[in-house]
């Protein structure tokens, strides 16, 4: 039986509610959007909507794999929206966003992936808002480098495909992809468009080494990833996958040493990091370096 870990203080965070969260919240609502940082009770919200940042979930909350750290519903998804990217757009015009971050669940039932509405949704936010950042994060189209092709024929800001853990966990954690076949992509992708930053992330906290964490940012630098994000894994339900520590923010800070050591240009780490916290400075540094 394994003892109740006690969460640290450093992830007790106070919400601050401002006057337009309920009306974009209910904007989400009346355009049948997800967005990744209200389903996956995010807590960075406040701050990142405020920020003008945001990130939405495309192509439907079903998702055909079942990782083992994720809230996203499991099933055979039946959705495929081609108005999805026009209202994506829309939305983002009027949160007034200045980075978007566009995501999915992976959807294996599609020939591409889904990679055609990816590159749609980069286009149909282009077309509306030209001064707003784009960032895809993508799921591994379980290797198929054509439809990694159709989203980078589209020019995103930000190219970011996560490994999520260390290579020995990646079984356990997320069994339908694969450790290498997550790095081929990132390393196919930097081939085909050199000049758009690739990022990646990895949750702490689930059963890693300190020395397994090193290998797989010298992995990612390896295949030349330059967004590194770090944050601790927060279990969503007791079904999912156990937390097996807390991660002080004094490690978080060391590793954040180590990754720009490593040469990533920019390195977000802190508990309450997610892929997409702070994504338009994060985005501002591997731009400028
Ligand atoms: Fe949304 Fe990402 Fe910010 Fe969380 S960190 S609120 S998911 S943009
Ligand atoms: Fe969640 Fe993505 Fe895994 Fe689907 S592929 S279960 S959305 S992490």
């Amino acid at each position: 039986q394994r003892e109740k870990l006690q969460k640290p203080d450093w992830l007790r965070i106070k919400l601050a509610t401002d006057g337009n969260f309920a009306e974009i919240k209910e904007m989400m609502r009346g355009k049948t959007l997800h967005s990744v940082c209200e389903e996956a009770r995010c807590p960075n919200i406040y701050e990142c909507w405020a920020n003008r940042t945001a990130t939405f979930m495309i192509l439907g909350d079903i998702c055909t794999r079942a990782c083992r750290f994720c809230a996203v519903k499991t099933g055979l998804p039946t959705e495929l929206d081609l108005q999805e990217p026009d209202r994506v757009a829309e939305a983002a015009e009027q949160m007034g966003l200045q980075h978007c971050v566009v995501t999915s669940v992976a959807r294996d039932d599609l020939a591409d992936g889904g990679a055609s509405i990816f590159a749609a949704t980069i286009q149909a936010i282009r077309k509306r808002m030209p001064f707003c950042r784009v960032e895809v994060l993508i799921p591994d189209f379980m290797g198929n480098k054509d439809a990694l092709q159709i989203v980078m024929d589209a020019n995103p800001d930000i190219l970011n495909h996560n490994i999520e853990t260390v290579e020995r966990l990646s079984d356990r954690v997320r069994a339908k992809a694969k450790y290498r076949r997550s790095l081929e992509l990132l390393k196919q992708a930097k081939a085909m468009k050199p000049k758009i930053p690739t990022k990646s992330s990895i949750m702490l906290g689930v059963g890693e080494q300190y020395e397994e964490i090193l290998q797989a940012m010298d992995d990612l630098r390896a295949v030349d990833c330059n967004i590194l994000t770090l944050g601790q894994y927060l279990q969503p339900t007791p079904n999912h996958l156990a937390i097996e520590r807390y991660v002080h923010p004094d490690e978080f800070a060391k590793l954040k040493e180590e990754g720009l050591k490593r040469g990533f240009r920019h390195v977000e780490s802190g508990p309450l990091v997610r892929s997409s916290y702070h994504a338009h400075e994060q985005t501002d540094s591997a731009i400028a370096a």
